[in-house]
């Protein structure tokens, strides 16, 4: 069974004003719909691999052959975490976070405030492409910037939420002004799936 691309779970302009409709459109169709077929490209030469799920993929890339390796760290990074990025926003996101994540947050980071400054000094501190992820690992969350498509889950970790500091994410609306996206990008954030996720990874 062939890895497919999400449907996006609301309209391409139901971010709007914070992500304009036009980027969400290329963002998700384009831009996850090519992770997604170079995704199923790099497995049909390893017949083998079918049936793993992205999970299985990234989280023992050693074990992936050789010579669709970095095709699979890059695309199958990217799949995975754009799946995860439009579930944990919504256009009644926003607001701050209540339930078992906030109490972490609160234990982890002191206060929301130190919790949101530090996330969001990972991301636009993030040289280049890449994410800002709030993660578990070993139990505790922690948060740091990633390069390119890779993911706390290469590392062993679990995600929790992340936010994507490629160009392609911004910059119609937002040209070089990557703060000014991120500070607009939180008025977005589903704290209920995000708090979903912590439950269930916890
Ligand atoms: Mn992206």
């Amino acid at each position: 069974m062939a890895f497919e691309l999400p449907p996006l779970p609301y309209d391409f302009s139901a971010l709007e004003p914070h992500i304009d409709a036009r980027t969400m459109e290329i963002h998700h169709d384009r831009h996850h719909g090519t992770y997604v077929n170079n995704l199923n490209g790099a497995i049909q030469k390893h017949p083998e691999l079918e049936g793993k799920t992205v999970e299985d993929l990234l989280g023992d890339l050693s074990s992936v052959p050789d010579d669709i390796r970095t095709v699979v760290r890059n695309n199958g990074g990217g799949h995975y975490n754009h799946s995860i990025f439009w579930q944990i926003m919504s256009p009644d996101g926003g607001g701050e976070p209540s339930g078992e994540v906030a109490e972490a947050i609160s234990e982890a980071f002191g206060d929301f405030a130190s919790f949101k400054d530090t996330l969001s000094k990972a991301a636009i501190g993030q040289f280049g492409s890449g994410w800002g992820w709030l993660y578990l690992s070993g139990g505790r969350l922690s948060i740091k910037g990633f390069p390119n498509q890779d993911n706390p889950i290469m590392d062993g970790g679990v995600p929790i939420m992340g936010v994507d500091v490629w160009e392609h994410a911004y910059y119609l609306k937002y040209q070089n002004k990557r703060p000014d996206y991120v500070a607009a990008w939180w008025n977005t954030v589903n704290w209920s799936a995000v708090n979903d996720r912590y439950s269930e990874y916890r």
